[in-house]
């Protein structure tokens, strides 16, 4: 593995910042990225910091052809006092790692991955924004880049660090969304490649997304791949649904992406003594539960919109209308203390930023 320093190439010129108020997500990049080679003889080498430039590849590099990367999502947020705040940055890394195992793809050390994302974010300190609910996205991945047209591991990687600044996901305070549920397109199945971020998913999902929102809803509420009845996550999000005074979600299955704002909200809620089971849930419970008036709320959690509550579910011919189409209290609170915590605005007794 590497044991060795971050080489630093500053950039000469330094590009314009994106006005605060004009942020879209994913649209423009800080002054540097990270970037590091593996090679089958060499492992992971040549760690640098450079300026953020393009790549050239190999037209056969693998990762045109067969897919064969990795990538994670997270974010830096200034907090009041001018401070810099990554939130579980090393859940991200435990996570790559494991969707690099997934896809035959080489381990990192995620201590060196933590510490190039540091520096990364040190160097361009000015590009983590500073007006309300905005932050500096950071996208870790790997691609494979043997040119090599067989079908194979490939014996050359490239992990490299991007950043961008975003705004808030919530202009107007936080919005319930229409979700479609999906019968036709899956996500994933068990076995497959669900409980990995790699593109090959979030390509297959674009489809159903498209029918979706050409309908009116903002995302598809994605069921198990084998008998279309359980639920498993919606859109990018993993989901809770509160159930007469209790919150119940979707188990690990093997098909379902290990969100890390999942993990956290089940963290808070025991810490406040809130019932929450991880357990299988069923399009019918929840229509029966809807029914009986005891489907109390329903929302969505991911790194983008933190918390996103759903304020109707349309599933085979039925418009669930939950909580009256409002945010619920719980999701409110669950927001209000998470991002508390991401800017620093209150105690964080689970040690999450770091
Ligand atoms: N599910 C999928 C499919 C996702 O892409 C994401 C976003 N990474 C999530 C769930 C939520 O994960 P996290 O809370 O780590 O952002």
């Amino acid at each position: 593995m590497v044991n060795q320093s971050i080489r630093v190439e500053e950039s000469q010129s330094r590009k314009n910042k994106p006005d605060s108020s004009e942020l879209v997500f994913g649209r423009s990049f800080t002054d540097h990225m990270f970037v590091m080679d593996y090679s089958s003889g060499l492992g992971w080498h040549n760690p640098s910091i450079i300026p953020y430039q393009n790549l050239s590849i190999d037209p056969a590099a693998m990762i045109f052809h067969y897919g064969q990367s990795v990538f994670e999502g997270l974010k830096a947020f200034r907090t009041q006092d001018g401070d810099i705040q990554l939130f579980r940055p090393e859940k991200n890394l435990q996570r790559l790692n494991h969707s690099n195992e997934r896809l035959v793809i080489p381990p990192i050390d995620e201590e060196f991955g933590l510490e190039a994302i540091k520096q990364l974010v040190e160097l361009d300190k000015e590009w983590v924004p500073d007006a309300e609910g905005t932050s500096l996205y950071i996208r870790p991945f790997i691609i494979s880049n043997e040119p090599y047209l067989g079908v194979a591991p490939s014996g050359h990687y490239k992990f490299i660090i991007i950043m961008s600044p975003v705004g808030s996901y919530y202009k107007e305070g936080i919005n319930p969304v229409k979700i479609a549920v999906e019968n036709k397109y899956v996500r994933a199945v068990k076995g497959g490649t669900g409980e990995a971020k790699t593109g090959g998913n979030y390509a297959s999902s674009l489809k159903a997304q498209e029918i979706v929102e050409k309908e009116g809803y903002s995302q598809v509420l994605w069921l198990d791949g084998l008998e279309k009845k359980y639920i498993e996550e919606v859109g990018s999000m993993n989901v809770f649904f509160k159930i007469n005074g209790e919150v119940v979600t979707p188990a690990l299955n093997g098909s379902i992406l290990a969100g890390i704002t999942r993990d956290s909200v089940l963290e808070l809620l025991r810490h406040w003594d809130i019932s929450v089971t991880e357990r299988r849930v069923s399009m019918q419970e929840l229509y029966e539960a809807h029914q009986d008036g005891t489907l109390e709320e329903a929302f969505g959690s991911g790194t983008a919109a933190v918390i996103s509550p759903i304020g109707e579910l349309y599933w085979d011919g039925n418009h669930l209308n939950i909580n009256e189409g409002k945010t619920g209290e719980l999701s409110k609170k669950i927001y209000d203390t998470i991002t508390g915590i991401q800017y620093g605005k209150i105690k964080d007794p689970f040690n999450w930023v770091v």
